[in-house]
């Protein structure tokens, strides 16, 4: 497949010349930084196939994962500069012993905006005893990912038996104030591209969004293989089966395009990173477990927190490693390049 060209709004690159000192997180193509997306570990209660490998799996360092402090105050410092939204995630967020407390601390952090938004991706094991004390905390936004609603699948894809530990969780997500909901999906071929709409009906019957994401090369085994990846296409046209869809404008910044079903007021989305790049509009950062900014998913550069944070830095340097990474963002992922090599880390570790 050829490159698939991508769209940057805003400013010509400007190739030289040092990250800005001041004024909103912007990059040399003029996106402006506003969503923070923060790994609180690489650890997880399920081992999907296309993240990370059955055995053998390298860990983080427990020294090396930042602690609640240390992530607050980075958090402060990016708001301080015009991040709005964090995004917790892993590995899976809802082992860390302090979850809770991540919430409450970055829930009461004010930008020049106001109070910032506090999400969660998270598979949801766990989550029903937990989301009441989330709630109290200031947690804004919740994402479940749920690849298939078939236990004999759900083993063979997660290699754990735990999917009704995830209906458990999806159950009270929807009971719970948390709108709007969104279910997440990565759609594979002889995998689950049988039940995209069964998926969707679920998230349906539990007041949620399905939104459907393509595969992409992250699985810490390297195994990644186009042919596998069902395509936004081939997405579509599976629901198309079912619903007429209509596409709904004004996505934004957002990864996922959507479309209302049956011109009803109910939506699926769909994240096609590989095959329809949103590049182009991205206004995400990422941080990982163990202290590394990191421009893009695909990104084979990281800049490191650590030293400046065990280091005695002040807030001053800390924000100028923010901006440094930004300002030093690829105008694209490259995927569909001949040359594209797959990071190091596996999305436990980078935090998807
Ligand atoms: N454990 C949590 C979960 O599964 O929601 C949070 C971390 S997980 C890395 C975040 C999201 O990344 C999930 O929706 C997962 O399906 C997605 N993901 C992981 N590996 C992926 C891959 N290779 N391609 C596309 N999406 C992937
Ligand atoms: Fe764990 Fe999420 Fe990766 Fe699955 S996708 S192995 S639940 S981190």
């Amino acid at each position: 497949m050829s490159a698939v060209p991508v769209r940057l709004a805003g400013a010509p690159p400007r190739e030289t010349g040092e990250a800005p000192t001041s004024g909103p997180l912007v990059d040399r193509f003029g996106r402006v930084h506003r969503d923070l997306r923060v790994s609180l570990t690489d650890r997880c209660s399920l081992r999907c196939t296309y993240c990370m490998p059955e055995q053998g799996n390298e860990w983080l360092a427990k020294q090396s994962i930042l602690d609640r402090d240390e992530i607050v105050r980075i958090a402060r410092i990016a708001a301080d500069h015009g991040i709005t939204t964090f995004r917790l995630t892993g590995g899976e967020p809802l082992l860390r012993r302090d979850i809770v407390a991540v919430v409450e601390e970055i829930a009461r952090i004010e930008g020049p905006e106001g109070p910032v938004r506090v999400a969660m991706t998270t598979n949801g094991i766990g989550l029903d005893r937990v989301l009441p004390a989330l709630v109290d905390a200031g947690l804004t936004r919740l994402n479940i990912s749920i690849d298939t609603i078939r236990a004999d699948r759900f083993r063979d894809l997660t290699r754990r038996d735990r999917l009704d530990d995830v209906f458990a969780g999806i159950r009270a997500a929807a009971a719970s104030p948390l709108r709007p909901l969104k279910l997440n999906a990565v759609a594979m071929r002889g995998v689950n591209d049988d039940e995209l709409v069964d998926l969707v009906q679920f998230a349906l019957d539990h007041d949620a969004e399905m939104r459907f994401i393509e595969q992409m090369p992250l699985d810490a085994s390297h195994t990644w293989d186009r042919s596998q990846m069902v395509t936004r296409e081939e997405i579509l046209a599976a629901l198309s089966e079912r619903w007429s869809l209509t596409p709904v404008p004004g996505r934004g910044g957002a990864p996922a395009e959507s479309w209302r079903l049956d011109g009803s007021g109910r939506t699926v989305g769909v994240i096609a990173s590989v095959t329809a790049p949103f590049c182009g509009d991205c206004d995400r950062l990422r941080l990982t477990a163990d202290g590394q900014l990191r421009n893009c998913l695909f990104s084979h550069r990281e800049f490191d927190l650590v030293p400046v944070l065990r280091g005695g830095g002040s807030d001053a340097d800390i924000e100028r490693v923010l901006r440094a990474c930004i300002w030093k963002k690829l105008p694209g992922h490259a995927i569909n390049d001949p040359g594209f090599l797959q990071p190091g880390r596996g999305m436990n570790a980078i935090g998807g």
